[in-house]
């Protein structure tokens, strides 16, 4: 198994306002254009209606997350497309990975 990524590697913080994107079923475009497929959309599930079809039309019925985050490589294309300016990303300061001379982990330098 391989790891590619340092370990420890801090993730961009992405915030979406649930209050300009109140129809993410419909727009969709920051899930078109994202290639690292961060975002993903669901249904505000209310237990009684449950079974029933959800206009994606009313606001509020989906609603739209940034669940890969740690695949974001902070290319700004969400930001691009969105056309009422909802999505903010924080890229934080990596630090830089520490590479120990061999044999240092045993207390040998
Ligand atoms: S900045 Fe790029 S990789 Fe990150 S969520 Fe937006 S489109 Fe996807
Ligand atoms: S592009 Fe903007 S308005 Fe459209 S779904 Fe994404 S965050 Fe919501």
């Amino acid at each position: 198994m391989t790891y590619p990524l340092p370990m420890g590697r801090k993730f961009p913080v992405i915030t979406v306002d649930q209050a300009k994107c109140t129809v993410p079923f419909l727009c969709k475009k920051c899930l078109q254009v994202c290639p690292s497929v961060v975002f993903y959309v669901s249904r505000v599930m209310q237990k009684e209606k449950r079974l029933e079809e959800m206009d994606p039309r009313v606001d509020g019925n989906y609603v739209l997350h940034a669940a890969r985050r740690d695949k974001c490589t902070g290319c700004n294309l969400c930001i691009d497309v969105c056309p009422v300016n909802a999505i903010k990303i924080q890229m934080p300061a990596q630090e830089k990975e520490v590479i120990k001379p061999k044999g240092a982990q045993w207390g040998q330098e």
